[in-house]
C-alpha cells in the first residue's frame, strides 16, 4: 500500500491527506495521458536523508512540461524544498518520491491554461529486486520520436512500457527489452541499457531513449573508475556476444542482466563492469551532502 491514513501528499502548495485528496474526473491527464511525471529515490545518510540528484530530476519535470506545452509556474527550489518537507513530515528516509503535474478538467485536444502537480512518497525496495533479470525483446518497439517527445516523461508514453512489460512477464520473462523504431536496442520499460564486451561498456545513445539521471551517474562513475564507455546504435545481434550487462534506473537502481531471450550472459556477475558500477552506485547514493560537499568526489 502506497499510503494510509496519516500520509500527507503536496498538492498544488498545500499539505494535505492522501486518503483525502481528490481530483476532477474530467482532467485531460485522466482522459489522454497529458501529464508528466517523475521518480526519484531518498536515501538515508550519516548526515540524514539525501534526496538523489534532486534538482536534476526537478529539472528534467519542468524540461519535460516544456517540451508538450504543459505550463508549470514552479521554480526547481520550491520543488525541492516541497519534497524535502514532505519526507520530513511523513517521517521518511530511505523512500521513492513520485512528483505528478496533471491538467485542468478539458476534454478538447488543447495545451492547458492551468495545471495542478502533487507529490508523493512512500517506502519502496529496488523495483526489479536484486535477482539478475532474464530478458524478453519485445515486440512493441519505443515510440519514434517524430510521433512523441521521447526525452519528455510523459504519462501515455507509459503504456507502452506496460505492454511491453506484460508481454514478457505473460512469456514467462521477468523484464521487457524494447528496440527502437529502426530495430536497434533501445531500452527497458523502465530503465537504461549498458553491456559489456572484452572490457569496455556500451550503451545506447540519446536520441530514441529517455535521457535517465542513473545512466547519466553511471557514465560519471565509469569515467571516476577509468572504465572506457561507448555511446552509439547497436542491434540486438552485438548484445546477444556481450560479456554482460545491467539495467540502470531511479527505481531498480543498477540491476544485473542474466540473459536476453535465454542467451545467457558468460561473465560471472562478481567479475563484471557492471558489479563494479552497482557496488559504486549504492556507495554514492548513501554518501551524504555534506561528504561530498567536502571531496573532489563527483
Ligand atoms: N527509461 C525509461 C523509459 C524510464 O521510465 C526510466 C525511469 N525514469 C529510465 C529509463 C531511467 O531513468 P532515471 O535513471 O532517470 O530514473
Amino acid at each position: 500500500m502506497y499510503y494510509n491514513n496519516n500520509t500527507l501528499i503536496y498538492l498544488d502548495k498545500k499539505f494535505v491527506k492522501a486518503s483525502e485528496a481528490t481530483t476532477d474526473l474530467y482532467s485531460q491527464t485522466m482522459h489522454y495521458g497529458y501529464g508528466v511525471f517523475e521518480g526519484i529515490r531518498a536515501y538515508a545518510t550519516k548526515n540524514g536523508t539525501r534526496v538523489f540528484k534532486i534538482k536534476e530530476h526537478y529539472e528534467r519535470l519542468k524540461r519535460s512540461c516544456e517540451l508538450v506545452n504543459i505550463p508549470l509556474d514552479y521554480s526547481v527550489q520550491t520543488l525541492v524544498d516541497a519534497t524535502n518537507m514532505l519526507l520530513e513530515k511523513n517521517n521518511l528516509s530511505d523512500a521513492y518520491v513520485r512528483p505528478l503535474v496533471f491538467c485542468d478538467p478539458n476534454m478538447a485536444l488543447t495545451r492547458p491554461k492551468e495545471v495542478s502537480i502533487m507529490i508523493c512518497a512512500w517506502e519502496w525496495g529496488a523495483y526489479l529486486g536484486d535477482k539478475h533479470l532474464r530478458l524478453n525483446v519485445s515486440s512493441y518497439c519505443r515510440p519514434h520520436p517524430r510521433s512523441i517527445k521521447i526525452e519528455a516523461k510523459v504519462c501515455g508514453h507509459y503504456v507502452n512500457s506496460i505492454l511491453a512489460t506484460n508481454e514478457a512477464k505473460d512469456n514467462g520473462y521477468d523484464e521487457a527489452l524494447l528496440l527502437d523504431s529502426d530495430g536497434y536496442l533501445a531500452e527497458g520499460p523502465g530503465a537504461n541499457l549498458f553491456f559489456e564486451k572484452d572490457g569496455v561498456l556500451f550503451t545506447p545513445q540519446l536520441g530514441n531513449i529517455l535521457p535517465g539521471i542513473t545512466r547519466a551517474t553511471v557514465l560519471e562513475l565509469a569515467e571516476k573508475l577509468g572504465v572506457e564507455v561507448q555511446q552509439g546504435l547497436y542491434k540486438p545481434e552485438v548484445l546477444a556476444l556481450a560479456d554482460s550487462a545491467f539495467y540502470c534506473g531511479t527505481a531498480a537502481e543498477v540491476i544485473g542482466i542474466a540473459s536476453v531471450d535465454d542467451t545467457v550472459f558468460p561473465k560471472a556477475w562478481t567479475d563484471t563492469l557492471g558489479k563494479k558500477l552497482q557496488d559504486a552506485y549504492s556507495e554514492f547514493v548513501r554518501q551524504s551532502e555534506k561528504t561530498l560537499r567536502t571531496t573532489t568526489a563527483l
